[in-house]
C-alpha cells in the first residue's frame, strides 16, 4: 500500500512539472520567412521575452501581444486587437493604460537587428484569465514605427511586419518541413 501512494505521489509531482513554464516562438516576415525567435520564460512577475530578429530597418519598433493566435501574412490583421482581458485603454505611458499585451519598443540595429530582453509584466503561460498560452493562445507582432505609448488604439505604431504564434500546439506543422534524414546521411559520408 505504501509503495501504492509513493508511485501516487510521483504521478502527482510528474503531472505539476509538464505545466509549460517556458515556450520558443518562431517569428515570420509577411513573405513567411523565418526571421527569428522570441523565448517566453515564466517569472513571479510575468512572462519574459527573449525576442531576436532580423531584416527589419534599422530604429525603433512597437510590440506587443495580440489576442488571437493567427499569424497570416502579409498584413497579420488575423492576430486581432492587443490582448487586453482586462478592457484597458492602450498604451504604456496611458493614464487609463496598459493593455496587458503591451511592451516597451525595441531599437534595431544598423544591421536591421534585435536583441531585446523584454517582461511582459503581469502575464502568466500559465492558466488563467492572464494567460498568454493557455486556451487557444495569443499572438507576438512587431510593427514597422514605434509605439507612441498612448495613441488608441495601437500607439500609431504603422503596419504589422513580423508575427509569432504563441500556442501550446503543434504551432510548427503547417510552417515548417521536416529535415530531411538523407541530407544528413550525404553530410555524415
Ligand atoms: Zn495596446
Amino acid at each position: 500500500m505504501r509503495y501504492v501512494l509513493f508511485c501516487l505521489l510521483l504521478f502527482l509531482v510528474a503531472c505539476q512539472s509538464s505545466e509549460i513554464t517556458s515556450k520558443t516562438v518562431d517569428m515570420y516576415n509577411g513573405d513567411g520567412d523565418l526571421v527569428g525567435t522570441a523565448a517566453l520564460n515564466e517569472q513571479p512577475d510575468g512572462v519574459q521575452i527573449k525576442l531576436k530578429l532580423e531584416g527589419l530597418e534599422p530604429g525603433f519598433h512597437g510590440v506587443h501581444v495580440h489576442e488571437i493566435p493567427k499569424c497570416e501574412g502579409p498584413d497579420f490583421k488575423s492576430a486581432g486587437n492587443h490582448f487586453d482581458p482586462e478592457g484597458k485603454e492602450h498604451g504604456l505611458m496611458h493614464p487609463d493604460g496598459a493593455h496587458l499585451g503591451d511592451l516597451p519598443n525595441v531599437e534595431a540595429d544598423g544591421g536591421g537587428l534585435v536583441d531585446a530582453d523584454l517582461m511582459l509584466a503581469g502575464a502568466t503561460l500559465k492558466d488563467g484569465k492572464k494567460s498568454i498560452l493557455s486556451k487557444d493562445g495569443t499572438s507576438l507582432v512587431v510593427t514597422e514605427g514605434q509605439d507612441d505609448g498612448v495613441s488608441q488604439p495601437g500607439g500609431d505604431s504603422g503596419a504589422r511586419l513580423i508575427c509569432g504564434e504563441i500556442s501550446s500546439g503543434e504551432q510548427n506543422e503547417s510552417k515548417e518541413t521536416p529535415t530531411d534524414p538523407t541530407q544528413l546521411n550525404e553530410e555524415q559520408e
